[in-house]
């Protein structure tokens, strides 16, 4: 194929956060290829399976082209007038009789920037309640109230080219070989390259082979390793006294801490040998250029935000933050642009640029911006949102490109939130789960169809470019919102995405330098961008912390265990998270070629545990929890600790979050997606 005669669009990839710059080929309206681009600020010229390859689900007969409405059992075809008023109808009927609180929308963390800014004005504006968030609050909400409190600020310390700098990476509850492949092979390059690596993860990930110490920590114990870790640090002076002097604060509470942590004690409550945690302290406390990179093994807790803060403690006795003498704490986001839907204020408490709902001042300034009074006490977090449906008191909900179904835990309560709630709209590109139970679907595009930005891991803007045109009668979520507010009597203004990113510029000071006729001509920008006429700033913390006092604080909340434990009647924990060639629900993965690598959902399993249960790969156990449960075929793997069990969340069939629980992090909701205690029986 001569490449040359193609159409070429650059675009950023619509999989996970790490957000690789891809050149996306096109002939005749279809995708010839996808090249990784290699003048990509972070993938510079590489790209994984599932940005090169997974793009099938763009032809799959499946997609939904036409928006469906419920007539009794069934979902019938609608034009997109009769869709429209008939939510606006049930809007204004739900205000009308129970007040706008009534109403609540999920945004999506796969939409742009420039539709979740919409989504939530929309919210604010038309409908007058702050009920709106987004799945930032199942994975790394801990870490924007974690960072928050730590630093000032809700994204990570450094950008990635300051971490690929480092001399030693303790990489913490995260497997980026497989869920972040080019950051993965990026901190592979590294550590063959001489930096040392402490992988602390129950699991056998494909890193940790690499590894200096690999800590396998029992789930849910993290807090007390961080603390340990800590401990030696503090006891063998591998700390930065003139950092703690003059720009921390909390050392004499944490110290008090820290003496009930000796590694002996740690490695009771975790498991993991006493010598590991003082060799891994070792390199850490030892190396000049220190960097911390983490996931949802922190996050996902019962006290992911403690974990979060336990984490940053290191790097702030160590005064690898803000220093330039190593790399801070840096979260490796999950979704595309989960990043960027909290960014642009899709929670119930934070307006775009994270000002305070309840702040006068930061809703004055929205208010002034968007002509409307706003209302001024926090909103509903996600789990909330379904428990006012199922207590009957929501009378709307707008789910928005998300399969909360098959994604969100305790999936059956889930279940019964979406068919108690008189009004669900599911937002999507298939008939998922989710939309199989809600009263209007309306289709729409992809991320390879839209024009817009996303925010990456590092806080790097980007631009989104489309590369075809949505099928059938399928619209952008910024399109849909729009013609929602003009259905309800409103208007939302700024009616193309590069107006609403300039409107979300005068909200919100962190992005006042931020423009889409910017990125065009500079490419990735990172934020805080308060300048047009200045870069934006990819490390932080240079002078001062963006706390109140200009400080980094130290945590000294106690390790308090987990919300499930092993017993005698459920003796196993299960832990869910990713495989290298799927993504989240599986909605676009599954329906594309790269799936045939990885057709199923499979639970690994210790062969020691097989043993005593008497299976073999393959066979087809039924796991149990106290929330339900799901049947799955076995696969025997040591990758897996001997009481643990692994899979993912890939295959809605396997009804894995069936098993999972509402157990949730005790500061921001975000379920404990990693310690679920269950129990087997063959079938
Ligand atoms: Fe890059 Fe992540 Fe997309 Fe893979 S899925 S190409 S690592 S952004």
């Amino acid at each position: 194929t001569d490449e040359a005669a193609l159409a070429r669009t650059r675009t950023t990839c619509g999989y996970c956060g790490v957000g690789c710059a891809l050149d996306v080929l096109t002939r005749d309206g279809r995708i010839a290829a996808v090249r990784p681009a290699k003048d990509g600020p972070v993938n510079r010229g590489h790209a994984c399976v599932k940005g090169r390859f997974s793009h099938g689900f763009l032809r799959s007969p499946e997609r939904l082209t036409e928006p469906l409405l419920r007539r009794g059992s069934d979902l019938e075809p609608v034009s997109w007038g009769e869709a429209l008023d008939h939510i606006a109808h049930g809007l204004r009927a739900a205000i009308a009789e129970a007040g706008p609180d009534s109403v609540a929308a999920i945004s999506s963390a796969r939409a742009t920037n420039e539709e979740n800014y919409l989504i939530q004005k929309f919210m604010r504006v038309v409908v007058g309640t702050n009920n709106i968030d987004n799945c930032s609050r199942l994975c790394h909400s801990p870490s924007a109230a974690g960072l928050t409190a730590a630093f000032g600020l809700a994204g990570g310390t450094d950008t990635f080219d300051d971490v690929e700098r480092a001399d030693c990476l303790l990489v913490v509850g995260a497997n980026p070989i497989e869920a972040h492949p080019v950051v993965g092979a990026r901190l592979l390059q590294q550590v063959l390259h001489g930096a040392r690596l402490v992988v602390a993860d129950p699991r056998a990930i494909g890193l940790a082979t690499h590894a200096d110490v690999h800590l396998r920590p029992r789930p849910g114990t993290n807090v007390a390793l961080f603390h340990g870790l800590a401990h030696v640090l503090l006891t063998e002076d591998m700390i930065d006294k003139e950092f703690l002097r003059h720009r921390a604060a909390g050392l004499p509470e944490l110290a008090a801490v820290l003496d009930h942590y000796t590694p002996d004690r740690v490695a009771g409550l975790t498991g993991v040998p006493a010598s590991d945690v003082v060799a891994a302290a070792r390199l850490y406390g030892r190396a000049e250029r220190p960097a911390i990179v983490y996931g949802l093994g922190v996050t996902e807790h019962l006290h992911g935000t403690d974990g979060v803060r336990a984490l940053a403690n290191l790097a702030i006795l160590r005064g690898a933050v803000g220093t330039g003498r190593g790399f801070g704490v840096n979260p490796l986001r999950g979704q595309n642009n989960v990043q960027g839907a909290s960014d642009m204020g899709a929670l119930p408490d934070l307006l775009p640029g994270y000002g305070k709902v309840r702040d006068p001042v930061a809703r004055g300034r929205a208010e002034q911006v968007w002509g409307a009074r706003l209302p001024d006490h926090d909103g509903l977090r996600i789990p909330q949102m379904f428990a006012a449906a199922r207590e009957g008191d929501l009378r709307v909900l707008w789910v928005i490109g998300e399969d909360v179904v098959t994604t969100d835990p305790d999936a059956n309560r889930v279940i019964e939130a979406l068919d108690a709630c008189p009004l669900v709209i599911s937002q999507e590109l298939f008939l998922s789960e989710t939309a199989r139970h809600a009263d209007v679907v309306l289709p729409v595009a992809s991320w390879l169809e839209k024009d817009g930005t996303f925010v990456n891991f590092d806080r790097r803007f980007q631009r989104v470019r489309p590369a075809l045109t949505p099928p059938g009668q399928a619209r952008t979520d910024f399109a849909i919102v729009h013609a929602l507010a003009v259905a309800c009597g409103a208007d939302l203004g700024c009616s193309t995405p590069a107006e609403a990113l300039a409107e979300c510029a005068r909200v919100a000071p962190v992005f006042a330098g931020m423009s889409h006729e910017r990125l065009d001509r500079e490419g990735a920008i990172p934020w805080p961008c308060p300048d047009p006429g200045r870069p934006g700033l990819a490390t932080l913390y240079h002078d001062r912390f963006a706390t109140a006092d200009g400080l980094a604080h130290l945590s000294a909340r106690p390790y308090l265990p987990p919300g499930e434990i092993a017993d005698d009647d459920y003796p196993l924990i299960l832990i869910t998270g990713r495989r290298w060639a799927h993504y989240n629900s599986g909605n676009m993965t599954r329906r594309s070629g790269v799936a045939e690598l990885d057709p199923s959902e499979r639970l690994d399993v210790h062969p020691a545990d097989a043993a005593v249960l008497a299976v073999r790969d393959g066979d087809r156990v039924l796991v149990e929890s106290r929330h339900g449960q799901a049947t799955l075929p076995v696969r025997t793997t040591e990758e897996v600790t001997q009481g643990q069990l692994f899979c993912s969340f890939h295959f809605p069939s396997s009804g894995v979050n069936a098993l999972t629980s509402s157990h949730a992090d005790t500061v921001t909701s975000c379920p404990e997606y990693k310690v679920t205690a269950v129990r087997l029986r063959v079938r």
